[in-house]
């Protein structure tokens, strides 16, 4: 691929004016009125199949989210908008394509199987979101899939999305339901649904991955302008910018995962196709929140070697950004020096990584700054939760309550020069009293499938204000009885 980089012009004065476009409507007076925008869709056709959505029948909206309608000055309110039957003014539907690494096996054809990107929107806070619909029906990346979803994923994905957001971790986000009013076949037969998720992006590490794969360095570097002119653009004129594009995206993902690690989160499929460059949590298929903690947890039914384990995602985190990292090895021309710098950039990562989660676990201890040392403390307590069989939200909640069971950590916090008031107010702001517990999740789902939202409203709401403490909401914090316990997840294949 050496050479590629003179020959690929990238016309960067076209796409931002493109993106000034959009923030100057507002001062034109244009107010309250949502406008589509497709850079992505401006991409050579090789990024994607332009292709409508053909899912829905005889759709019926079942949940909007109203906080990110009125985000993103949404003014239409009827169903064939949501489910894709009518497309939003302005909206070019594509597929993106990728590739990706799944279980550590690289396939090169994937690409959005069961979703279609309709578009972008810039949102009244600056940013430009993705408006991407899943279960949208089948596109020319969808192999032997039959491009739909059931409606409990949705359900899953919608709940878990929305409480990530609330509880102050990047990720995509919910913005309605519909069902389709055809019935799909996964373990059972199933209402069909759809949802329009919205994100900062969906480029994925896959997506970089489908480039190398076809070794075409002209898109590949296409690409990583498009990316950086969307995420970063203050790299644009950086000299080493593919580099530095590396760094602080890789920094994001690895934060993200801190904050998965931090509260027991479990992706539970973090294939590179999953990894999204945005920073943002995505692909609510097998995930879930672990009751009681085990430290090397799996709950998805497809990951039979434990890669995904609870223990291991900052390894498979890291593991994922070394495929990143190599995908932009053959656009230098001095690929060896370039194999060391990556390298020894991943090194570094790891350790950024691993402060990253010594900060998060000793904030939910109440250490207000974490020393080298307080690894051993974390180790203890988690070590201990673990032999007790505790439940890993409820242990950290209700630590304050509970301190003299670990004197050890109470020696520590007496050192601090906080008291220890402040300390548990410290531990309150991060340790939630509620999180979208796989068991209640379950049951939203199975009243939903009856025809019954009541539950899944319910929930969330409760999960809308994860820190504080409810009576009202008490029941969702309660740990699953025997008969209740959720032992699989499975992807919303
Ligand atoms: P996932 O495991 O959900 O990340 O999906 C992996 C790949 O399979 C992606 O390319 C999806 O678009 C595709 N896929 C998953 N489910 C379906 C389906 N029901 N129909 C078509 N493609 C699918
Ligand atoms: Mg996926």
């Amino acid at each position: 691929m050496r050479g590629h980089q003179q020959q690929f012009i990238w016309n960067l004065e076209d796409s931002r004016s493109n993106f000034v476009y959009n923030d100057t409507r507002r001062s034109r007076g244009y107010d309250n009125l949502m406008k589509f925008d497709n850079t992505y869709a401006q991409l050579p056709e090789i990024f994607y199949q332009k292709v409508h959505p053909s899912s829905a029948i005889d759709p019926k909206l079942i949940k909007l989210n109203e906080e990110l309608i009125n985000l993103l000055e949404i003014n239409e309110r009827d169903v064939s908008y949501f489910s894709g039957q009518k497309l939003f003014d302005g909206s070019i539907p594509i597929a993106m394509a990728y590739s990706g690494h799944q279980f550590g096996h690289f396939n090169p054809t994937l690409g959005d199987g069961r979703a279609i990107l309709l578009g972008e929107v810039l949102g009244k806070d600056g940013v430009r979101y993705d408006l991407h619909l899943k279960g949208s029906g089948p596109t020319k990346y969808s192999r032997r899939g039959d491009g739909l979803s059931g409606l409990g994923p949705v359900i899953r994905e919608y709940i878990v999305s929305e409480a990530m957001h609330s509880l102050g971790v990047p990720t995509t986000r919910a913005l309605s339901i519909t069902l389709t009013g055809r019935e799909v076949m996964r373990q059972d037969l199933q209402p069909g649904a759809s949802m329009i998720r919205i994100a900062k992006g969906h480029i994925r590490v896959g997506t970089f991955e489908y480039f190398l794969y076809h070794n075409d360095g002209v898109n590949l570097q296409k690409l990583i302008d498009y990316s950086i002119n969307r995420f970063n653009p203050e790299l644009t004129e950086h000299k080493d910018k593919n580099f530095e594009f590396f760094k602080v995206t890789a920094r994001k993902k690895l934060k993200l995962v801190a904050k998965w690690m931090g509260l027991g989160f479990i992706h539970g499929v973090m294939n590179t196709d999953n990894t999204n460059i945005s920073g943002e949590t995505i692909d609510y298929g097998p995930c879930a929140f672990m009751d009681q903690y085990k430290n090397d947890k799996v709950f998805s039914s497809i990951d039979r070697m434990s890669r995904y384990a609870y223990s291991n995602q900052g390894h498979i985190a890291l593991w994922n950004l070394s495929r990143f990292g190599n995908c932009f090895i053959p656009l230098s021309s001095n690929q060896e020096a370039e194999v060391e710098k990556y390298n020894n950039e991943l090194r570094e990562l790891e350790e950024f990584y691993q402060n990253e989660k010594l900060k998060i676990m000793t904030k939910k201890l109440g250490i207000f700054e974490a020393k080298s040392s307080d690894i051993e403390i974390v180790n203890k307590f988690l070590t201990q939760m673990e032999n007790n069989h505790q439940d890993f939200t409820n242990t950290f909640r209700n630590l304050p309550k509970n301190l003299d069971d670990y004197p050890y950590l109470k020696e520590r916090l007496n050192q601090q020069d906080q008291v220890l008031e402040e300390a548990y107010e410290l531990m309150n702001s991060v340790n939630p009293y509620i999180i979208p517990r796989n068991h209640q999740v379950e049951k939203a789902i199975q009243h939903a499938c009856r025809g019954d939202y009541g539950l899944l409203n319910e929930l969330n709401q409760a999960l809308s204000t994860p820190y504080i403490e409810n009576q009202a909401y008490e029941k969702f914090t309660l740990p699953p009885k025997p008969e209740e316990i959720v032992h699989q997840t499975f992807c919303g294949t």
